[in-house]
């Protein structure tokens, strides 16, 4: 018999098996929340949110807004970054006492780069449970559009603001064989790119996903030697919200130092080493004078 085909069910009918599912008293239930688009939450994340006795966020005002605009009211307690360890003790009470509670950050997966992981931690400890409710992630949205095909990736947050701590991390960042994920701030936007071109080597190829999910997205791929040139060409892309992909290093070495060579070589066959080295320069943003002593080594080598 061939299987049958499953019949569409309505939103109401969806909604309905969604409210059929257990949600356990006594839980923390972690909920993502949308990154710009309202459209983002999911059925799940609504029906959690109607049923949770509180909802812990990060910031009051934010979440009562969100809620509204979802037809709810909920108790809201205050959970960010300067409070978790007390939050957590108010919650965890709270919990053992019978109560279902949801916690939201302002926009995305809580303790992705946001406050709740303490809390998350602190509920775990004491036995009580912890379910997850999937949903946006600027991240996952980014790699999932940006076309980088290593195998793996490393989520590497914000980078430090300060120059040197900043150039020290992406160092350490370096030899990784992953595609390196940041987050970034728009006033920062511009000195990040500079620095990841400067330390990872101007030939990898790098993302910029801004704006994911609302009006004025762009997701833009160039070469980290290209970008600054690309950030600077139009004032709006030192605003909204960023995610920053880079290409990992190649397995066989950094991908920027071999096509800085193949660069190199290509000029060589049609010009003297100096002229070489001065187009290699232009094209790759590399610096004149290594690229003069690389061009020597390949032509006596
Ligand atoms: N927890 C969130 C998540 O799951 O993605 C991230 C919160 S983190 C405090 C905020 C950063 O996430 C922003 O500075 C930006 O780098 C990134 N981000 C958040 N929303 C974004 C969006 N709509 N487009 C691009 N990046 C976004």
């Amino acid at each position: 018999m061939p299987p049958s085909t499953p019949s569409a069910l309505s939103l109401d009918a969806i909604m309905g098996e969604v409210a059929q599912q257990i949600y356990p008293l006594s839980t923390l239930y972690v909920v993502a929340t949308p990154i710009g688009n309202a459209g983002d939450i999911t059925l799940r994340a609504l029906n959690v949110l109607s049923l949770a006795d509180a909802v812990a966020c990060e910031d009051t005002r934010n979440t009562a807004q969100l809620l509204q605009r979802y037809g709810l009211a909920k108790e809201l307690i205050a959970a960010h970054e300067h409070n978790e360890r007390e939050a957590a003790e108010r919650l965890i009470a709270r919990l053992q006492g019978g109560q279902r509670i949801a916690l939201v950050s302002d926009a995305g997966t809580p303790a992705v780069s946001d406050p709740g992981a303490r809390i998350v931690d602190a509920v775990r400890t004491a036995g009580l449970r912890v379910m997850p409710l999937p949903g946006a992630s600027a991240a996952v949205s980014a790699l999932s559009a940006s076309g980088l095909v290593d195998d793996c990736f490393f989520f590497a947050g914000f980078l430090p603001a300060k120059a040197k701590q900043r150039e020290a991390r992406l160092l350490e960042l370096k030899p990784l064989g992953a595609t390196l994920v940041f987050y970034e701030a728009p006033h920062r936007i511009a000195e990040t790119a500079e620095a990841l071109a400067a330390t990872l080597g101007p030939g990898r190829q790098v993302v910029f996903a801004r704006e994911l999910s609302k009006l004025f997205e762009e997701i833009h791929r160039c070469t980290l030697a290209e970008a600054p040139a690309w950030l600077a060409a139009d004032a709006h892309r030192h605003k909204g919200e960023f995610v920053v992909l880079v290409q990992g290093a190649a397995a066989q070495g950094d991908d920027g130092d071999a096509e800085t060579d193949r660069v190199l070589q290509i000029l060589l066959q049609e010009c003297p080493v100096k002229q070489a080295a001065s187009l290699a320069a232009q094209i790759t943003g590399r610096k004149k004078n290594a690229l003069y002593e690389r061009a020597l080594q390949l032509k006596d080598g």
